[in-house]
């Protein structure tokens, strides 16, 4: 067949399908310590942590306690030093560096407390620069970025560079670069770091209705009991252990306070 029959390609199908994995993550015995001056400094200590249904969930602990550890080994973005570590049916610690750059692109979603966006670029350049290392079709590209971008409210902002768009704003390009190829894993590490609490407020209730509309395991590190109360379930860490779980349902913000201040006394 010459290339003048080839049927032409639909603007909707990206060149690979959307991610196929399933929204669950799984982590048995997982260690991981760093090596500083000569010395080990333990930051996991064998995390065992199971979720097995889409959803919003979050991770709390106090600073130091290995969250950002945890989410890096989550998202191969690090390897454990013994351990399992499955995410959205991948075994994360044994894949090949190669193999760990493609699983970060186009398995799974990741959301940083800096937004991480390319200043010389617009908010849809942004949103497709995943795609454009991948080699996406442009067309596709652009009618899935512009599906992304109005659905996060940010329609009119596409051809805003990130100087010219508030802190809320480029959280959620960030978030839409991270939903281009449908993750069904989806993690955030203090997501609203960066933001004040109206805007943060905001974004967790987004964060919950992703997870709802698309399906998809969302899983958020926080140090704050205002953004934990949108989440299902909370993992309590505390030296590198998970130590307790929280269910939501029923507490406010000050309940999940006082629920996680107990579970640190006790652990
Ligand atoms: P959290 O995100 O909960 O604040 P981290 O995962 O960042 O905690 O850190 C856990 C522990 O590991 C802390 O004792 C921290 O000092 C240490 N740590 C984190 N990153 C490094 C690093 N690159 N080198 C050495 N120690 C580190
Ligand atoms: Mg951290």
């Amino acid at each position: 067949m010459s290339d003048g029959d080839a049927e032409p390609r639909t603007p909707a199908e990206p060149t690979l399908a959307p991610a196929s994995g399933t929204p669950s993550i799984n982590c048995v015995n997982v260690h991981k310590a760093y090596r500083l001056a000569g010395r080990d400094v333990p930051a996991l200590r064998g995390v065992d942590l199971s979720i097995e249904r889409p959803g919003f969930y979050a991770i709390m602990g106090h600073s130091g306690s290995g969250k950002s550890t945890l989410l890096h080994l989550l998202a191969a973005l690090d390897k454990p030093d013994q351990g399992e570590v499955v995410v959205a049916g991948k075994a994360v610690h044994a894949l090949s560096e190669h193999d760990a750059t493609l699983f970060r692109r186009r398995e799974i979603g990741i959301v940083f407390q800096q937004f991480n966006l390319i200043p010389t670029l617009t908010a849809k350049e942004n949103v497709e620069l995943p795609g454009m290392l991948g080699g996406e079709p442009q067309a596709w590209l652009t009618a899935r970025s512009m599906e992304l971008l109005g659905r996060l409210g940010l329609a009119e902002r596409a051809g805003h560079r990130p100087e010219a768009l508030s802190g809320g704003e480029q959280q959620r390009v960030a978030i839409a670069r991270s939903l281009l190829f449908s993750p069904k894993v989806l993690f955030a590490d203090e997501p609203t770091g960066n933001l004040d609490s109206s805007t943060s407020a905001k974004l967790w209730s987004l964060l919950a209705d992703l997870a709802r509309e698309q399906a998809m395991l969302v899983l958020m590190v926080t140090h704050e009991p205002a953004a934990a109360v949108n989440c299902e379930k909370i993992f309590v860490l505390h030296d590198g252990r998970v130590t307790s779980e929280i269910l939501t349902e029923g507490l406010d913000a000050a309940g999940v306070a006082s629920r996680y201040q107990q579970s640190a006394r006790t652990a």
